[in-house]
């Protein structure tokens, strides 16, 4: 079983610098998919009150048998319950249906700037963060421009930014952003969906010289940039190969070829205007 490294984060957390996401695995194969990922050794697991499988996650939790301080749970507000009161409620119903007294990260999901509460939104989390029920907040989709205001209006500074991010979206900007605010990156889609990406011949190249797949070549690439990286699959053999990634290294001819990968091409939608 691998043992993930893990980053600290601006509050003097410990996060593990790569975890499992549950984006699009239903609630009734969420507890089995998780199961599998906690035996290949992944501590933390990535949902969202939006994924509909917070019940599925924590019933594996639950059957692990791992201790709760082993465990790094993330969960996210979703668009609908931003405000202060609505935000505090959904994190109920969230608490309550992965049956946790308490997440290690609770983020909001996106910005819905045409909405303008994702401040409202964060006062609540903060509250929560206080009362010891969200060990660390943050945030997810947020443009450095919303990050700025959040930060002008708020005093707890989010831990990480969840940002869409891979190789053909390398997200150099709002990195250093994040760097020069203490904020951490975590990348969403970290494998491009599985799409496209890893049949690029450049990624195949690289892959090829290291004995590895295309997938574990761009975790690496992931880890050597500094990004806290989630990759999801409900295959048992992906599972186990997405974390088998820390016995080899990228060189700078290999970062090289993934540098010239970079297009800014988003497969998700632009934060500017979603929600
Ligand atoms: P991903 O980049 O992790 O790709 C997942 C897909 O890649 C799988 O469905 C599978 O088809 C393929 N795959 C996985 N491992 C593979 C392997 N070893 N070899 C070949 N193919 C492989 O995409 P994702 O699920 O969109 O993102 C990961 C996680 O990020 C999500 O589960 C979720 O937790 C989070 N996420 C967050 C947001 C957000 O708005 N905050 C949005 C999307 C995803």
């Amino acid at each position: 079983m691998t043992t993930v490294p893990s980053l600290t984060l601006n509050n003097g957390a410990t996060m593990p610098q790569l975890g499992y996401g549950v984006w699009q695995v239903p609630d009734d194969q969420a507890a089995e998919a998780v199961g599998t990922a906690l035996r290949a050794g992944y501590r933390s697991i990535d949902t969202a009150a939006v994924y509909e499988n917070e019940r599925g996650t924590g019933q594996a939790l639950a059957a692990s048998g791992i201790d709760r301080e082993e465990l790094f749970v993330t969960t996210k507000v979703w668009n609908s319950d931003h405000g202060y009161d609505s935000a505090l409620r959904a994190f109920d119903a969230s608490l309550e249906r992965l049956g946790l007294d308490y997440v290690d990260l609770y983020l909001i999901h996106w910005p819905v700037p045409s909405r303008g509460a994702y401040v409202d939104t964060y006062k609540a989390m903060e509250k929560i963060h206080a009362d010891g029920r969200a060990r660390s907040i943050g945030v997810s989709n947020f443009l450095p421009e919303h990050l700025e205001r959040l930060m002008d209006a708020t005093s707890v500074v989010p831990v990480l930014n969840q940002i869409e991010l891979h190789p053909q979206l390398a997200q150099a900007d709002a990195r250093a952003f994040h760097v020069r605010h203490g904020i951490a990156t975590e990348a969403w889609s970290p494998l491009g969906q599985g799409r496209g990406l890893l049949d690029l011949p450049q990624v195949a190249a690289v892959a090829r010289k290291h004995g590895r797949t295309p997938a574990q070549v761009v975790l690496r690439w992931h880890l050597q940039l500094g990004n806290v990286v989630i990759p999801k699959s409900v295959t048992p053999s992906r599972i186990e190969e997405n974390i088998d990634i820390f016995g080899f290294a990228l060189d700078d001819d290999d970062l090289a070829a993934f540098a010239s990968l970079d297009q800014g091409r988003r497969l998700g939608p632009d934060p500017a205007h979603f929600g």
